[in-house]
């Protein structure tokens, strides 16, 4: 979720040298032939604040409808989401209206991008060169506790239900939540009403979504669901000790379900020492910061500003490309390349890895995925096999 900064500006890719079989081309052929789905995208909330991703939005967002082109993008799962400041009566309708945003994309623009509920749509969508455009609702609270509202945002197409989002429901508590608060361990995980959600998540078709769940709910999912779970956007906690990142024996049992973990590109996630190179920063351009802020410089502005000035600095708080395919080598070696996927985050993060600079930067993923020595079977469950196997199985 937003976090918005730092990032853009384009970086020339210092290029991986690739094994002598490819040729520099290779990997951008079998990249475009991919089904490709990011589990994870942010962009829904630009469209509420008025901007069009018709549009060229370079430099204003990491996602629009040639971009999601030109990077390969087959299908995204748009996030819809608010956060807990849409208390009841509020974050239902919420969730509605940004679905609402989502349709209206889709009718203006019916030859680019199409609404996908089944796995036959998907693949529909690939074959007439569309934007398969999948719905995730990110955060229980916009349920409001009510599983007619669950059944009708599934009804409009929400094929995934993050269980909480860094706010805990009165059913289901948060990572945050469970490693920051001080809740007892008896109010920790799923109520009965939360396991109830998961079973007609289950019944629904409906993909259970543990990211930002706490380790108690993650193992009360794990216990209750029929169907295999997906982890939309998150990375490793034993290489970056994050609060919701995934610890061994989460990954393990994710295998176990056979669900997946798609990866998020935020740099802080990826790299235990972003965090603190990040903190340096705002402290050495403190009083700067603070007088932007003092003149109400909207954060887009803001962030222009900064990158502009300060343009390499910037750029080297960005982890190298390879701490997102370190995460991703280091879930394989666990447990198997059947488990795991990508799920950016774009346009809900403030810093990527560099050369990650936008949905058109996918491309760099295949390539450094081929460099690593996986075969062009592995690329294809990575990219978008082993979420569409776990999509089929939550279908059928
Ligand atoms: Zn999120």
């Amino acid at each position: 979720m937003p976090l918005k900064f730092i990032l853009k500006s384009a970086v020339l890719a210092c290029f991986v040298l690739l094994s002598p079989t490819l040729k520099a081309q290779d990997y951008q052929k079998l990249h475009q032939n991919a089904i490709l789905v990011d589990t994870h995208n942010d962009v829904l909330i630009a469209t509420m604040q008025g901007l069009d991703i018709a549009t060229d939005l370079t430099g204003k967002t990491h996602s629009d409808l040639a971009r999601f082109k030109k990077g390969g993008v087959d299908a995204q799962i748009f996030s819809v989401w608010c956060d807990e400041t849409y208390g009841p009566g509020k974050a239902y309708n919420y969730a509605n209206t940004e679905i609402d945003s989502l349709y209206a994309i889709i009718a203006r623009n019916p030859s680019k991008i199409t609404l996908t509920r089944t796995p036959a749509e998907l693949e529909q969508a690939v074959k007439q060169k569309k934007l398969a455009a999948l719905i995730g609702v990110e955060g229980g609270h916009m349920i409001e506790d009510n599983l007619t509202n669950l059944e009708n945002l599934y009804n409009r197409g929400a094929r995934y239900l993050t269980l909480t989002w860094n706010n805990s429901t009165s059913w289901a508590t948060s990572a945050k939540d469970e490693t920051e608060g001080n809740l007892p361990e008896s109010k920790k995980g799923l109520t009965d009403f939360g396991k109830q959600v998961v079973r007609r998540m289950n019944q629904l078709g409906m993909l259970v979504d543990v990211s930002h769940t706490g380790e108690k709910t993650f193992w009360d999912v794990i216990n209750t669901t029929s169907k295999p779970i997906l982890v939309s956007h998150s990375c490793v906690y034993n290489i970056t000790p994050q609060f919701r990142n995934l610890k061994d024996d989460q990954i393990k049992a994710v295998a176990k379900n056979d669900g997946v973990i798609h990866l998020n590109f935020y740099s802080g996630f990826l790299d235990k020492d972003f965090l603190e190179r990040e903190k340096q920063f705002f402290t050495r351009h403190k009083t700067e910061i603070d007088s932007l802020k003092n003149l109400k410089w909207p954060l887009f502005d803001m962030q222009s500003f900064l990158v502009k000035k300060y343009g390499s600095e910037v750029q080297g708080l960005r982890p190298p490309l390879s701490a997102l395919l370190d995460h991703l080598d280091y879930i394989v070696k666990l447990v198997g390349v059947d488990y795991v996927g990508l799920g950016s985050d774009f346009d809900g993060i403030t810093s990527a890895p560099q050369q990650l600079d936008d949905v058109t930067s996918f491309p760099l993923i295949t390539k450094e995925l081929l460099a690593r020595g996986y075969s062009k079977k592995d690329v294809d469950k990575i990219l978008g096999g082993n979420f569409i196997r776990v999509f089929r199985a939550n279908a059928g």
